[in-house]
């Protein structure tokens, strides 16, 4: 994951928005529509509690900035934020979005939905128009900074 953030589009997901320290992406296989992932952009980090306070702060800002162009685009009723790292150990985040119809509401996300391999692709037309979307929403959000 170092070696391939900030440099465009992955398997997993299309780029949205570089940032300071952390560049975001909208999930090619989502769980749910509109799951996004915020990476820490800066050294090698497994763990928050690496960072230092306005690291910290600067994470943390503009991973709640992509959960807002999220709630303000899918109008879902409830954001889940996970840190988990377990399987690829570098700082990030998923952001996913949870609807009223969702098969496991009221609790946690099944274990079989975090299997991104064996989840069906999102159109990709579909991926594009939400993408650019969520970019402007990102966008219009005074509190945080494009990367340099
Ligand atoms: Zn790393």
């Amino acid at each position: 994951m170092c070696t391939t953030v900030g440099a465009g589009d992955t398997p997993f997901g299309i780029s949205l928005w570089s940032g300071r320290f952390t560049q975001s992406y909208l999930g090619r296989r989502p769980p749910r529509r509109g799951y996004c992932f915020v990476v820490w952009t800066g050294r090698h980090v497994a763990e928050p509690t690496e960072l230092d306070p306005e690291e910290a702060a600067g994470y943390w800002s503009e991973t709640l900035a992509v959960c807002r162009a999220i709630e303000a685009h899918y109008s879902p009723l409830k954001m889940n934020i996970s840190l988990l790292g377990n399987g690829v150990p570098h700082l990030h985040a998923h952001l996913v979005p949870r609807y009223r119809e969702d098969p496991a509401a009221g609790g946690p996300m099944a274990l079989e939905d975090w299997r991104f391999d064996d989840l069906d692709p999102e159109d990709p037309e579909v991926l594009e128009a939400d993408a650019a979307s969520l970019r402007a929403l990102l966008e219009a959000q005074s509190d945080i900074e494009r990367a340099p």
